[in-house]
């Protein structure tokens, strides 16, 4: 069954691709952001996960994860943690850390989560704004198991199907829930997945 039709509606009329494998969609999710299409997503997410309960926190990264996740926290009733990307005065010790490396900006950074907000006793959704070659999700993965934490299943807005992050999730028998699969982009449209 095709899942929220409303996101795929929105990224037909309103995304951008560029070049081969990147799709702006910054008029409602990665700069822009529309708090009712939020609102349906995070009605989706519960939807999605509430078998899984209990879950004790969402996880995301900065910045665009955080939207999302905030709304799916609100529906479970947890709180919302996001990875830091940036040195903060203000998170220096007893920290949990990650190296990713960014699709869009090609760069590496350092993702990291205070001891204070993960602990063994959590039970975490992840959420994120894109799954491409998965590695912000596995930098959280990281964290999670460095905490002793449990993972429930990872969250999606956009998945692009055709890169490899959808894949190595699957290959950890994780469950991975995404609002929007896309199949491929072609002649700079989007196409989506049938299932
Ligand atoms: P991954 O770690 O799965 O390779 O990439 C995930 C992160 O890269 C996402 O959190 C998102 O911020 C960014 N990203 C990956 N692909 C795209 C894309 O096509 N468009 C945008 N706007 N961000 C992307």
């Amino acid at each position: 069954m095709r899942k929220l039709k409303l996101l795929e509606e929105r990224i037909k009329k309103d995304g951008q691709v560029l070049g081969e494998d990147v799709l702006k969609v910054d008029s409602f999710l990665n700069h822009q952001v529309d708090p009712i299409l939020m609102d349906e997503m995070g009605d989706e997410f519960y939807r999605l996960f509430k078998d899984d309960q209990p879950i004790t926190k969402v996880l995301t990264v900065e910045s665009s994860g955080i939207a999302p996740a905030v709304f799916a926290g609100l529906k479970f009733g947890v709180p919302v943690v996001f990875a830091r990307k940036h040195k903060s005065l203000t998170l220096k010790d007893d920290i949990y850390s990650s190296e990713v490396f960014s699709f869009t900006k090609q760069v590496s950074n350092k993702i990291s989560i205070s001891h204070k907000f993960l602990s063994k006793n959590d039970r975490v959704l992840i959420i994120d704004d894109f799954l491409a070659n998965g590695q912000a999700i596995e930098g959280l993965l990281d964290i999670i198991n460095q905490a002793g934490a449990e993972l429930v299943g990872v969250g999606v807005v956009i998945e692009k199907s055709f890169q490899k992050g959808r894949e190595i999730l699957d290959q950890k028998g994780i469950k991975v829930e995404s609002l929007a699969r896309i199949k491929e982009f072609k002649d700079g449209q989007v196409v989506f997945r049938e299932d």
